[in-house]
């Protein structure tokens, strides 16, 4: 059932005609867009309306996967490479005299989310679309994802991004499918007929929550699975209860900002709301959809898994207990047991200032029943620690405590796995955060190392070095990533080390082209491209970067003869609007930024980029033209990463601490094929628990950090007079809690080594082409088939043509 480009294009001219009376020469890119996506669209609802029956009818387990935050990006290429008709589709527009990468520029990213959580709940979607696994998302549908970020003179400024205003090509809303999540009000326990407590509620409030659907296309294997995000109305019925403008606001309001603390608890009340909103709208229509199709719900654990990723959904646990007791009529005894086989979760964060809790009354006013079930949860807990004998584990694990409720605990305590996101960070769980739900439940506690997904930074975003791989080992590592280690033979086949640095300059000229076009500086693909993208926080340590590149400037300023190879250093990262201190790095690079830029007795050995506005599609344009990769977080503090394992499989050599999955990309490469330095955890533990650190001895006895610190307060670097002090007192005064200090010198000795390395392009080369070779072991499509397996016992379906992952099965016209 092969599509010709012949049956694509008249296809696609009768879209355009029918949707817009045009020919395709009169036809705007955003016309153009929206045709090709219809004919996309066409191409896959009909699979995955016989996917989602296929779940029913062969009652099928099923996987909910609630995140709070969900970063797709665009999602047009991916869709076209996915269906099998990415090629065709190029060249089809080729023929009409287009070109598809313009007409792909026109989506706006779906950013509904931060950072990384978000970016590796879409990969999950990815995968296990791709690996035909039944796993369906649910989440929020922002009325207005992430911000949009500007620089202006040098400080982030938000933009609100209403990207929805441009219509969202890939949903569907189903309004038919829409539950009533209740709010507030008061609620107490009355005696039924039969003897049984009934909980009455009075005054609450009814909000309807409507499902908007996304086909997850998988990979060339005829399946579809669903992406849920829930939008909040006003039922009609109940219109009467929102007479005030501002009452109906505060319902729209529910939906309509995601927040952007990044880790930082947000600590609002408006949060606590959200949350509730899409736990109960999911698990309500989770239940709903089971009673269709099974008839005990004592059997619920048997076909439903239910994920809490990060504390955000850790209220699935107290809402599912609602629903079977209040609803459903089961026992604590047998809804609890269906709770925990039904539920699990994973932590993503160690750090104290990002694990929730809530105070009582805040959850009183949000859902009192929901409170009473968390008290009698909280009681029987402490009955079974007593039982146990070891009510001494009890105040450091419950999961209510000085009028608080502990999220990390209630999801704990009502999962049967928790896991932990890279080999470090699930040590460091075991070992110390959650060392007395370790030694209660050590059965619970597993790693899933944090994934990719290699298609989409590989295939979609690196092109040419998509068909140099190609062309030596062939296409099988498009299904199975772990096929790249084939390349690891090839490390003397001097053409390919070649042709994979060409292929890395092409890139570098493609992005150099982008920076002169959007922000109208010069850059040459001949120096190194150093890069660091993520969001801006003080434990990711762009400062330790920043102050690298002022004592560059300083050492060149003296001696311009100086012999380094020149650098370009890259950075993308927004602040949350409300991390003053993060702000002020970002205003103190771009202020180093634009003194080293208009700088010319540097000979052009230095310039610094800060792209504004950094978010998946940007990320998709440096990440292949980068050399250089830095994953520089104080050893502890970043639980995976991912952009280090994006960065690898593109080529970049890395430079690390031994951090997150940063140390396992240093076991499977080799310690001569990246660049590791600085404190590692037993030395930032050891610092923490005995105080042992004192920055300012930095400061006073090392020459070369005192003149690079001075130069952050004594007008060196224009225009920062605030910024640089608000710097130098966090590193001198306040004991530079992330140990900037303490690692500056190991980091400019592996810089160096960066330096001398990069002379010797063949050395280099091969340390790029081993990186590569080691990158599949990150593929998402392998993590995702560990969540399957240990965690959600869930099996892939049979494609329509009787293979679970159809090689090659193209989606048809
Ligand atoms: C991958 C990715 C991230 C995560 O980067 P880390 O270095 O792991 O923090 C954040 N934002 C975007 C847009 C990404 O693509």
């Amino acid at each position: 059932m092969k599509i010709t480009t012949e049956q694509f294009i008249k296809e696609f001219k009768r879209r355009l005609t029918d949707e817009y009376a045009l020919d395709v020469k009169d036809a705007t890119k955003e016309e153009l867009y929206r045709t090709l996506a219809a004919v996309v669209k066409s191409g896959y609802f009909d699979i995955w309306r016989k996917s989602k029956n296929s779940f029913d009818q062969d009652q099928k387990k099923q996987v909910y996967y609630f995140s709070i935050e969900f970063l797709p990006g665009q999602l047009l290429k991916s869709n076209l490479l996915n269906m099998g008709w990415y090629t065709l589709v190029k060249k089809a527009f080729q023929e009409l005299g287009l070109d598809l990468d313009e007409i792909a520029q026109v989506e706006p990213d779906m950013a509904l989310g931060n950072g990384g959580l978000g970016r590796l709940a879409s990969a999950f979607m990815d995968s296990s679309a791709s690996l035909a696994l039944p796993v369906n998302g649910n989440g929020i549908r922002y009325k207005y994802g992430l911000f949009k970020q500007k620089f202006v003179d040098g400080y982030q400024v938000e933009l609100a991004n209403a990207w929805l205003d441009q219509n969202n090509v890939w949903e569907v809303a189903r309004p038919s499918k829409a539950v009533k999540v209740h709010f507030g009000g008061q609620v107490y326990l009355k005696e039924g007929a039969d003897g049984t407590l009934e909980p009455v509620y009075e005054n609450d409030k009814v909000i309807l929550a409507v499902p908007y659907d996304t086909g997850i296309v998988g990979y060339k294997n005829r399946h579809v699975n669903t992406m849920r995000l829930w939008d909040a109305q006003i039922p009609a019925e109940e219109e009467i209860n929102f007479p005030t403008i501002e009452s109906r606001r505060r319902v729209e309001d529910l939906t309509s900002v995601l927040y952007p603390d990044d880790s930082n608890e947000a600590g609002k009340f408006f949060r606590l709301n959200q949350e509730y909103f899409f736990v109960s709208a999911g698990m309500q229509s989770i239940i709903r959809h089971y009673k269709q199709v099974h008839l005990s719900l004592l059997d619920l654990s048997q076909y439903v898994s239910v994920h809490i990723n990060d504390t955000h959904p850790a209220m699935c646990v107290a809402e599912l207990m609602r629903i079977l007791l209040d609803d459903e009529k089961l026992s604590w005894e047998d809804a609890w047991k269906q709770t925990v086989q039904v539920m699990s979760y994973t932590n993503h964060t160690i750090m104290a200032e990002a694990l929730e809790k809530w105070p009582l009354y805040m959850l009183e006013k949000v859902q009192p029943r929901l409170v009473q079930i968390i008290q009698e949860i909280d009681r029987r807990y402490a009955l079974e620690l007593e039982a146990k004998g070891q009510s001494q584990l009890l105040a450091s694990t419950r999961p209510v405590k000085d009028n608080m409720i502990y999220m990390a605990n209630l999801a704990i305590i009502g999962s049967h796995s928790v896991n932990g996101v890279a080999k470090l960070h699930t040590e460091l769980l075991k070992q110390d955060v959650l060392k007395d739900f370790y030694t209660l439940y050590p059965e619970r506690f597993n790693n899933k190392t944090n994934g990719i997904t290699v298609r989409r930074w590989l295939e979609i975003a690196n092109p040419s070095l998509t068909k140099t791989i190609d062309r030596v080992i062939g296409t099988k590592w498009h299904y199975d990533a772990k096929e790249l280690h084939k390349l690891a033979s090839h490390v003397s086949d001097k053409r390919l080390v070649d042709a994979i640095g060409q292929v890395k300059y092409q890139n570098k000229v493609r992005f150099a082209k982008y920076v002169k076009a959007t922000m109208g500086l010069e850059i040459s693909p001949k120096a190194i491209f150093d890069v660091q993208v993520k969001r801006l926080h003080a434990y990711k340590r762009q400062l330790l970067n920043l102050l690298r590149i002022i004592q560059l400037y300083l050492n060149l300023k003296q001696n311009p003869a100086l012999d380094i190879y020149p650098r370009v250093f890259i950075f993308g990262a927004k602040a949350a609007p409300s991390y003053h201190y993060a702000k002020s790095i970002i205003k103190c690079i771009n202020e180093v930024a634009d003194l080293i830029n208009h700088d010319d007795s540097l000979n052009d050995k230095l310039k610094v980029v800060f792209v504004e506005d950094y978010r998946v599609s940007l990320a998709e344009k440096i990440i292949p033209a980068a050399d250089v990769s830095e994953q520089i977080s104080t050893a502890t503090k970043e639980a995976s990463g991912t952009s280090n394992m994006k960065l690898m499989l593109n080529g970049a050599l890395t430079v690390a601490t031994l951090d997150g999955a940063n140390i396992e990309i240093k076991d499977r490469v080799g310690e001569d094929n990246i660049f590791i330095f600085g404190l590692q955890k037993e030395e930032v533990l050891d610092y923490e628990q005995n105080h042992g650190y004192h920055s300012a001895d930095y400061y006073q006895n090392d020459p070369a950090i005192h003149r690079v610190l001075d130069a952050l307060v004594d007008g060196s670097i224009p225009h920062i007079q605030a910024e640089g002090r608000e710097i130098f007192d966090s590193l001198v005064r306040a004991n530079d809690e992330y140990f900037v200090l303490r690692d500056f010198e190991d980091y400019l000795r592996a810089q160096n080594e960066v330096d001398q390395l990069y002379r010797n392009q063949t050395q280099w080369n091969k340390k790029c082409l081993i990186n590569i070779a080691n990158a599949g072991y990150f593929s998402s499509d392998d993590t995702i088939r560990n969540y399957a397996e240990d965690i959600w016992q869930v099996t892939p379906t049979v494609s329509e043509n009787g293979k679970v992952s159809a090689e090659d099965a193209r989606y048809p016209l």
